[in-house]
């Protein structure tokens, strides 16, 4: 790997020749990049862009660029330069290519060359087909793989993706037909488009959706040009939900204040979870491990297809990802530096 060198400080920092490139920055940068890039539109991979927006170039594709701009309002127009899907952006002697991750809407891995070493940089992955993704696409030949590991730990894996889909409609239409609105409760940014794809798609009921996840249904319809199907869920409508078939798709947040005027107009309901921790947590309700990212199978899969000379563990259960890496595929891994 000789000349690069990467480690984590408020973000994944990659120096390589003359390059100091900053990836998914996470609050005020101590050193000012050349320039930064951002795999996806996440709160926790985005949040350092208005801290540098003004000392760096930013590139992000078209949709993690709106998110951006939605976030943080002042960034709107040219702060952020998008790079599309495939597209090879060529700075002097270095090249950047994004690829397909399969988190959420705009979600890539980066891969950069710089002469002849090649690293690919993943952020959040998801390998599976699901009502709203596509798989990551693997990244090969690489000196450096740097992979995500939120679920880099053996415990994590997920049932699969078809039969999560068949039990979460079985619960929905037992709470209905006990007379009860089922209420599914996920991430706005991610998770609740692929609840509202679920609901109008596999239930065949339009969803009511609370105002967070509205508007990032509209980024997500906006950039694949697609419709979801749902219906916005007006505070003075709930009373009118009484007597009618109907799904509700919220955030957390939303459902906080949504659960009121539940109870204030007496309207049965039942919530639902759908994380990836539902393995390992309880909910006050049903929780369903379905999740937007790759499990433990999923990472090492991906590691054993991409066979990089060497492999960076960030986030989450990146100790014992790195370590599994090691032992049973044989190939040299760390969990990142962090500074
Ligand atoms: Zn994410």
């Amino acid at each position: 790997m000789g000349e690069a060198r990467v480690y984590f400080s408020g973000g994944i920092w990659l120096k390589i020749g003359r390059w100091r490139i900053l990836i998914d920055p996470v609050g005020r940068p101590v050193e000012q990049p050349d320039i930064t890039l951002f795999t996806h539109g996440h709160i926790d991979h985005i949040s350092g862009a208005p801290y540098i927006y003004h000392l760096t170039p930013m590139f992000a594709s078209g949709a993690t660029k709106r998110l951006i701009e939605i976030r943080y309002p002042r960034l709107a127009g040219d702060s952020v330069i998008p790079l599309p899907l495939g597209f090879e952006l060529r700075l002097g002697d270095l090249l950047i290519k994004t690829y397909n991750a399969g988190h959420i809407v705009g979600s890539v891995q980066y891969l950069i060359e710089h002469r002849d070493v090649r690293i690919g940089v993943t952020g959040d992955l998801n390998m599976v087909r699901s009502l709203t993704e596509r798989p990551a696409e693997l990244l090969a030949d690489l000196d450096l793989l740097v992979i995500e590991a939120t679920y880099g730990s053996s415990f994590y894996v997920f049932p699969d993706r078809d039969d999560l889909y068949a039990g979460i409609e079985r619960w929905a239409r037992e709470v209905l037909a006990a007379g009860g609105i089922p209420v599914l409760v996920g991430y706005a940014l991610g998770k609740a488009q692929e609840l509202t794809a679920l609901s109008s798609r596999i239930i065949g009921i339009k969803p009511y959706v609370t105002r967070e996840v509205e508007r990032y249904n509209r980024v997500f319809e906006s950039y694949r040009g697609v419709r979801l199907g749902w219906r916005s869920l007006k505070n003075n409508a709930v009373k009118e939900l009484k007597g009618e078939d109907s799904i509700i798709v919220t955030s957390s947040r939303g459902f906080g204040r949504l659960k009121n005027l539940l109870r204030l107009y007496g309207i049965r309901y039942e919530p639902a979870y759908f994380s990836g921790w539902a393995l390992s947590r309880e909910y006050p309700g049903r929780g369903f491990p379905l999740s937007s990212h790759a499990d433990y199978r999923m990472l090492m899969g991906y590691i054993e297809d991409a066979r990089p000379r060497k492999v960076l563990t960030v986030y989450g259960f990146r100790r014992s990802l790195a370590g599994d890496v090691r032992r049973k595929l044989g190939i040299e891994a760390e969990p990142i530096e962090i500074v």
